[in-house]
């Protein structure tokens, strides 16, 4: 299969095979994103839709394992108190939209990804763990 018929997604940069990501588009919300074609076969579906309430975006760590996390939530209090570990805040910025959340979060993690590290240690979020990050430069980006 060379391209995607009849979904709610448009491929934006040229298919290469199945499991390469590449740029795809939700026509319903505008979202554009780097997925394996695959998955978008299998059923996985649009992210920001998929967090279309998760309108905060979170700045924490995990003193007891010296790392770092980003993410995105609905509700801080239940989200912060799933990780198994109890986290220090550094940040919570609240945006207009899960969307908007998603793509700061997306942003930041692509722009320090030489610091993402999954420890594992994490009952759950371990992909977006940061190892010694530029802790200002990352709070700079959620002012
Ligand atoms: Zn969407």
């Amino acid at each position: 299969m060379d391209r995607i018929k009849d979904t709610e997604y448009i491929n934006l940069t040229p298919y290469i095979n199945n499991s390469t990501k590449i740029l795809h588009k939700h026509k319903t919300c505008g979202y554009e994103w780097l997925v394996r074609p695959k998955n978008i076969l299998r059923g996985e579906g649009c992210p920001a839709c998929a967090h279309s309430n998760s309108k905060f975006i979170y700045f924490i760590r995990f003193n007891e394992f010296n790392i770092y996390k980003i993410g995105i939530t609905n509700n801080i209090n239940i989200r912060l108190s799933s990780f198994g570990s109890k986290p220090s805040v550094l940040k919570i910025k609240e945006l207009n939209s899960g969307k908007d959340a998603l793509k700061l979060e997306q942003k930041i993690l692509n722009e320090f990804k030489e610091y993402k590290y999954n420890s594992g240690l994490l009952k759950s979020g371990n992909t977006e763990t940061l190892l010694n990050p530029p802790v200002d430069s990352i709070l700079n980006m959620l002012k």
